[in-house]
């Protein structure tokens, strides 16, 4: 049976030839591999729509192992984000992070759709990488069912004091006080958890609207990264890169 979806290409392997499969993240059939033959030649229909960070619409017909692409049609293929290393570095890790979460058959909507405005903040560079990045994390960890309660202090409500701690194995937030009568060393300030609980409690087209000084918004985005490395208990190989050439 025919298969029509929408999809972005996550991932893009090389076989035979001038063949690719690929790793398609799709709003109601999750993440899906096909088969994209002779898809590298320059004149073969299937070239311009079935690259790295193409967003399509397909068409997939069941085969042995995987779907066969049949036709694409390229919606956007975001350009601009090649244009700096930082941003297809921080793109390929947002890849691999949405296929790490994303499941076979299961609807992955807004996923996708934070996938996709992040591209193109990427690409217009009119926010920082490091809070396109944040966004991104925290909001797939909350998709992906993992939801730190960061309204106040899980001893005593408090979210007044100066510094926090946020645990992050737990995705729990102490309040100055409590996290000191535990022996915890404050990791957050009080204007990176305003960040924060506005990156999770607003509205998804809403969760980029913040700022903060660009040194607190780093040190929030090497949270984030701790913060989803630990609760996935995953490491990700295109972090390593990302590391040497975003800081
Ligand atoms: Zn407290």
């Amino acid at each position: 049976m025919q298969l029509k979806t929408k999809g972005l290409v996550l991932r893009e392997v090389k076989t035979g030839e001038a063949d690719r499969i690929l790793t398609i993240l799709t709003p109601e059939h999750g993440i899906l591999s096909a088969s994209a033959k002779s898809s590298l030649r320059l004149k073969n229909k299937l070239f311009a729509a079935t690259g790295l960070f193409c967003y399509s619409e397909f068409v997939l017909f069941p085969g042995k192992n995987m779907y066969i692409v049949d036709e694409a049609t390229p919606i956007e293929v975001f350009f601009e984000l090649r244009q700096s290393v930082e941003g297809m570095a921080l793109a390929m890790y947002f890849a691999e992070l949405a296929a790490t979460v994303a499941q076979e058959g299961e609807e992955a909507e807004s996923l996708l759709r934070l996938l996709l405005n992040s591209f193109f903040l990427i690409g217009t560079q009119k926010k920082p990488l490091h809070q396109i990045k944040a966004v991104f994390e925290l909001r797939t960890l909350f998709d992906a069912g993992f939801m730190p309660d960061i309204v106040g202090c899980c001893e005593c409500g408090s979210a007044e004091t100066e510094t926090f701690r946020f645990d992050l194995s737990e995705g729990a937030l102490f309040c100055q006080n409590c996290a000191e009568k535990i022996g915890a060393a404050p990791n957050i300030s009080r204007s990176q958890l305003a960040a924060m609980q506005h990156m999770l409690y607003s509205e998804p087209e809403k969760a980029y609207s913040f700022t903060l000084l660009p040194e607190a918004m780093a040190g929030l985005s090497r949270l984030a990264t701790h913060y989803v490395c630990s609760q996935l208990d995953h490491r990700f190989k295109t972090l390593d890169f990302l590391e040497t050439v975003l800081d």
